[in-house]
């Protein structure tokens, strides 16, 4: 006997009325594309429930994908038995050997019984279960509150299927049942992490870095790829715009005062992030600002930069503290990319002293020198879109989420 199957629980408290299908069909394809490189696996769904039949393959290498897999509440690995007595006992007993090594141990058993024309109640079938796997293994006893090992039996339409062990996967909701929206990627700590919640919620993504070249070389835009590479482990193939954003910036540091070149240079990039959501039918901008972490990112700076935008600037982070952006940027993969030192277009000519409360008039002041909507429409003509794919690179596994 094996663990053939894996069986899929999702969280239910998001699957109402019409939006219910629409859910699972999206789950099941973003499961399938986790798995693509599992050839022989199956998957398939059945009232509340979905199955990955293994046909061979490695289950941990499967479980590794669909812990990242958004939607996925938790999973089992289970053993398919036929609707059969005997054949749920030695399922059963099977599974409570491969769980418990020897020893003094405790378990328990719960059956759950959705197809009513097996013959047999599920109050019967524990006892009738739970008689089998103590009649034949030994130092073995019942615990109903704290077993070592919960044994679930559920008697489906079609099979039985036995699960021990439950993992706990990612939560959220499945990529693609959210909408799009641009994330505004830089090569920090915070963007990619801002980039995984904003997924974890069930949204597309399409990447925006800014980049001025030379004062930015091809490392850094490098280090971006590789930082979408990493987001679609969890977010699957996804474009990244490259933005020519130096000869905007060059302008702003002619025209605009030291200490409000900061805002002003983050009003454009807002503006061509604005331009790039309407061009790919985006409803929604990201980022990874985090409450008064720097200058630009206190409540008055936020004001006086959101105000050329009317689309939502969504922020996950808006509310973390530095330490706990960098634990999950570890988790997910991103950390150890992130801090690689290549130049980012924001600290260019930039001055140290950056106005941590500025007057959005002041900025609109400054910024009537400059012809606005001819350097957004310029910049945004000159951009290079790229796809990224999803890569499979089996040295850099994600095993650890939360
Ligand atoms: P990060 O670690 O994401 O760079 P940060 O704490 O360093 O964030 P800033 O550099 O002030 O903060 O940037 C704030 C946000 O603005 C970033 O999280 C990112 O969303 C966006 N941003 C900054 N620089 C760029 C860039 N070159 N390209 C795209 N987006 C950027
Ligand atoms: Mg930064």
């Amino acid at each position: 006997m094996n663990y053939e199957h894996i069986l899929i629980r999702y969280a239910e408290l998001s699957l109402k009325g019409k939006n219910r299908k629409f859910f699972e069909q999206k789950l099941q394809s973003n499961i399938r594309e986790a798995l693509k490189p599992f050839p022989a696996v199956k998957t398939s769904k059945s009232f509340g429930r979905m199955f990955v039949q293994l046909n061979g393959e490695d289950e941990e290498k499967v479980s590794d994908r669909l812990k990242n897999v958004f939607g996925i509440h938790s999973f089992s690995p289970a053993v398919k038995v036929p609707l059969e007595k005997e054949a749920i006992c030695e399922g059963a007993l099977w599974a409570a050997k491969d769980a418990l090594p020897e020893g003094n141990r405790t378990f328990k058993v719960s059956v759950r019984r959705t197809n009513k024309d097996f013959p047999i109640g599920s109050q019967e079938m524990n006892q009738i279960v739970g008689g089998h796997v103590l009649r034949n293994m030994n130092h073995l006893s019942v615990d109903l509150h704290h077993p070592d090992v919960h044994l679930k039996v559920e008697i489906r339409q079609e099979a039985a299927y036995i699960t021990c062990k439950v993992i706990k996967a990612s939560g959220g909701l499945p990529v693609g049942t959210s909408g799009k929206v641009m994330l505004m990627l830089s090569g920090g700590i915070d963007s990619p992490v801002a980039g995984y919640l904003a997924l974890k919620r069930g949204v597309t993504i399409e990447a925006v870095h800014f980049h001025s070249p030379p004062f930015t070389n091809e490392r850094a835009k490098q280090k971006v790829e590789d930082l979408v590479k990493v987001l679609t482990k969890f977010g699957g193939n996804m474009n990244l715009h490259i933005v020519p954003f130096t000869d905007v910036q060059t302008a702003i540091h002619k025209q605009v005062p030291d200490n409000y070149e900061m805002t002003v240079m983050r009003r454009f990039m807002l503006r061509i992030t604005e331009k790039l959501a309407e061009i790919n039918q985006a409803k929604g901008i990201v980022n990874g600002e985090s409450l008064g972490q720097v200058a630009s990112q206190t409540l008055e700076s936020m004001y006086a930069i959101n105000e050329v935008t009317s689309i939502p600037v969504l922020r996950p982070l808006i509310t973390m503290d530095k330490l706990e952006v960098i634990d999950v940027a570890r988790a997910i993969g991103t950390y150890d990319i992130s801090i690689l030192p290549y130049e980012d277009c924001c600290t260019i000519f930039l001055p140290s002293e950056s106005k941590t409360k500025p007057n959005h008039l002041k900025a609109q002041r400054y910024e009537s020198f400059l012809d606005i909507e001819k350097m957004v429409d310029q910049t945004v003509e000159r951009m290079e879109t790229m796809k990224i794919h999803e890569g499979i690179d089996e040295n850099k596994g994600f095993e650890k989420l939360f």
